[in-house]
């Protein structure tokens, strides 16, 4: 059977990402060998790692001034990166989730850190508004997409000091105004290639301006210095972010996906605004595009397990919503088709029509 994937992450990557990966584990650029026992030193994969950073720039036209790093160890330890390579003193953070908490704790070991607004107090299912960012602030960080929550912050805000995001989970799902930002950062694993991989793009006079030492892999100037070959980058990860970027390049790149996006969120959204059996759970301004979250409506909360088995027997995967949120999440990144949304959205009128 078909299957529907709406797993939040690692997640679905295009076929295209996935066909051209099996091919070069088979025989990677005609060299007759595995791309997972060539050398990173060899042209082909310095091609590769090339290419990858060319794409990405030119597909979010980041302008000059910047450098685009595929590093190790995951968002989380950019969390720490972050810090180390660029708070002197103090630095101020945005609180909308479990990322941005992670994020904060990190930081926490470096200086001061004003937490400008926060919205644990409803269990994030909004983003704080009406707030002053500290201008004496070295930086100031917000989590653009929750992917947890199912809150998202879509336009690139003005920062009166250098603005940190982490889009782990929705980078190249919307036009973004790079030059708004110092730093931008995720884990790849959500809407670009299989886990393994980082990626940071960073604005090159950020850096060299604090006074600690930095271990060499912790510091920003190592990988920039290399191109993000210091050490044995992750590879085959960054071999099928550059078949995702081709992917979005012939696509119409990511003005095109951010309208499909649109749609598909939209068809989920009308449904579950629609359907009295189910309900958002988040405020209706601060929706993301990425990770749709909905439980049952309060008088059909015991049908929960149902509605999950209901879906499942017709090939959808990873619906369930976080812990921290129960009911249902949807993750709708670039490569999930339209296709997948209309089969959930029929399954919730279905369920209706049994039920309602
Ligand atoms: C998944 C996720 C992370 C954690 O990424 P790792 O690569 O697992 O460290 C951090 N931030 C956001 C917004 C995420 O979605």
């Amino acid at each position: 059977m078909k299957k529907h994937n709406f797993y939040a992450g690692p997640s679905i990557l295009p076929e295209y990402t996935i066909e051209n990966t099996a091919k070069a584990i088979k025989d990677f650029a005609g060299t007759g060998l595995s791309i997972l026992e060539i050398s990173h030193r060899s042209k082909q994969f310095v091609a590769v790692m090339d290419e990858a950073v060319s794409l990405f720039k030119e597909l979010l036209k980041i302008p000059e001034g910047y450098s685009v790093l595929f590093v190790g160890g995951g968002a989380s330890t950019q969390f720490a990166m972050i810090p180390f390579n660029i708070m002197k003193k103090k630095s101020a953070y945005l609180n909308t989730g479990a990322w941005a908490k992670k994020a904060i704790k990190e930081a926490k070991a470096f200086g001061e850190v004003d937490v400008v607004a926060s919205s644990e107090d409803k269990n994030f299912n909004y983003i704080p508004k009406g707030y002053t960012i500290p201008t004496d602030a070295d930086y100031y960080h917000i989590t653009t997409n929750n992917t947890i929550y199912g809150t998202e912050i879509r336009e690139d805000i003005d920062c009166p000091v250098p603005l940190v995001a982490d889009m782990s989970s929705d980078i190249f799902s919307r036009p973004v105004d790079v030059s708004k930002y110092a730093i931008i950062y995720g884990g790849a694993q959500k809407n670009l290639a299989p886990a393994g991989v980082t990626f940071v793009i960073v604005k090159n006079d950020i850096l060299g301006k604090v006074d600690r030492a930095i271990p060499t892999m912790l510091n920003y100037q190592t990988h920039i210095d290399k191109e993000s070959m210091f050490n044995t980058p992750p590879c085959l990860p960054v071999f099928s972010a550059l078949q995702t970027l081709k992917w979005l390049k012939n696509n119409g790149g990511i003005t095109a996906m951010e309208q499909k996006n649109i749609e598909k969120a939209d068809l989920l959204y009308n449904e579950i605004d629609r359907n009295k059996l189910f309900v958002g759970t988040v405020a209706k301004e601060d929706r993301s595009l990425m990770n749709i979250c909905f439980v049952m409506n309060e008088e059909y909360k015991e049908l929960e397990g149902e509605f999950f088995e209901f879906a499942t027997a017709k090939g959808m995967v990873g619906i369930k919503g976080h812990r921290s949120v129960g009911g249902f999440r949807a993750s709708t990144y670039n490569a999930l088709p339209k296709a997948s949304v209309e089969v959930l959205v029929a399954a919730m009128q279905e369920f209706e029509s049994m039920k309602g």
